[in-house]
């Protein structure tokens, strides 16, 4: 019998950490806050229970954790567009409808509230060649 360890046919990746997912990290973030404070999810008499650590109520905080896992998976790693114009998509059908509504709302708001931010965005989608 042989002693030479077995690979397995999915062998773990290695999560994306570089700073252009760092970045979209950060806008997914401000985006999900801003819809989740606009909402009024938080506001008195809510039902929604807030997660802490982000300011942004369970479901929201759902939606923020799926989009974060998207990006550390990222088959594009750090040659990503960004998700809005990326070619694949992979996110399921009901989060990418969440997602887009969010976007929807939260992105013209954020050029006010995060110029630099929004900017960055904006150039990493037209500059970056997904391969
Ligand atoms: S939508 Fe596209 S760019 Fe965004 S995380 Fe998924 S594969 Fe990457
Ligand atoms: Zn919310």
């Amino acid at each position: 019998m042989s002693t030479e360890p077995t690979t397995s046919k999915r062998q773990a990746r290695t999560l994306n950490v570089g700073p252009r997912i760092g970045r979209e990290k950060t806008t997914v973030r401000i985006m999900i806050v801003k819809y989740c404070k606009g909402h009024g999810h938080l506001g008195a008499g809510h039902t929604k229970a807030k997660v802490e650590e982000q300011g942004v109520c369970v479901e929201c905080g759902e939606l923020l954790a799926y989009a974060w896992k998207r990006l550390e998976h990222c088959r594009f790693g750090e040659n990503k567009t960004t998700c809005g114009r990326c070619p694949v998509h992979c996110y399921k059908p009901d989060r990418r409808s969440e997602i887009k509504t969010v976007m929807r709302y939260a992105g013209p708001r954020m050029i006010w509230s995060h110029p630099l931010t929004t900017l960055r965005h904006m150039l990493d989608g037209l500059t970056s060649r997904p391969s």
